[in-house]
């Protein structure tokens, strides 16, 4: 075990409400390509920026070329295997269930932090898990949206079905900010992985942190390594999977 390892662990035995922050690396280590990325985007088949597609304005505009999109870089229907949660997820949930974690507050939409089993997550870009019908509201689970040709419609109305994922020029969720927040405020330890910590509302979170531990797992170096007690550059499923809750 390294010496870094050892800290973490010293520092995990004696939380008891340790919050975890995370971001796209999460979701890499389980095979979901982060679509901000360099290599992601702009080699691809694609007309427009992701940042353009992934917009409220063009979802309005132009829903067959949004969903052409979202169907194959976020939803990955012609992928072989569903992505699976990774070691990180699976800890994750298991300190939540021995009572050391309070909450996961994640940057990613894929939801494998409930199929790991984690109960208490603030997902602040929404869930590909939730889809709604724009017109009656009607909810729409994912494998509704896999399995439509197309634009998705409603089977009640007819309208055009929008996941609950929050896409450029659209807020955040009030009450899901509100609880990250209150969560953050409360912890005695948080633990940041998976992101570089310079893009907004990462950057801000980290503010309302008043404990005693602040903890920083990125294989990259971040904007806040310097006010870290404890920074490891590696990756984030290795180092929180070698932990013993
Ligand atoms: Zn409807």
């Amino acid at each position: 075990m390294s010496e870094e390892i050892s800290k973490l662990q010293e520092i995990v035995n004696g939380a008891h409400s340790i919050v975890f922050f995370g971001g796209a690396g999460v979701s890499t280590e389980s095979g979901i390509p982060d679509f901000r990325s360099v290599d992601g985007l702009y080699n691809q088949k694609y007309d427009y920026p992701p940042e353009e597609i992934l917009s409220h304005t063009f979802f309005v505009r132009k829903p067959e070329e949004f969903y052409k999109f979202y169907r194959d870089k976020i939803l990955m229907v012609d992928a072989k295997e569903e992505p699976k949660p990774n070691a990180a997820h699976l800890k994750l949930a298991e300190l939540e269930k021995a009572g050391k974690l309070s909450a996961v507050v994640t940057q990613n939409i894929d939801g494998l932090h409930q199929a790991a089993g984690s109960k208490t997550v603030y997902e602040l870009h929404g869930s590909i898990h939730r889809n709604y019908c724009t017109s009656c509201h009607k909810f729409f689970d994912v494998d509704y949206m896999r399995k439509a040709d197309g634009v998705p419609r409603c089977d009640e109305c007819g309208s055009i079905v929008k996941p609950d994922v929050v896409l450029y020029e659209e807020g955040l969720d009030d009450e899901t900010i509100d609880g990250a927040v209150r969560a953050i405020r409360n912890a005695d330890v948080l633990i940041i992985g998976g992101t570089s910590l310079v893009v907004y509302p990462a950057a801000g979170f980290v503010n309302y942190f008043r404990g005693s531990h602040l903890v920083l797992i990125n294989k990259g170096e971040t904007a806040q390594d310097k006010n870290a007690d404890l920074c490891i550059h590696d990756s984030i499923g290795k180092v929180l999977g070698s932990i013993t809750v």
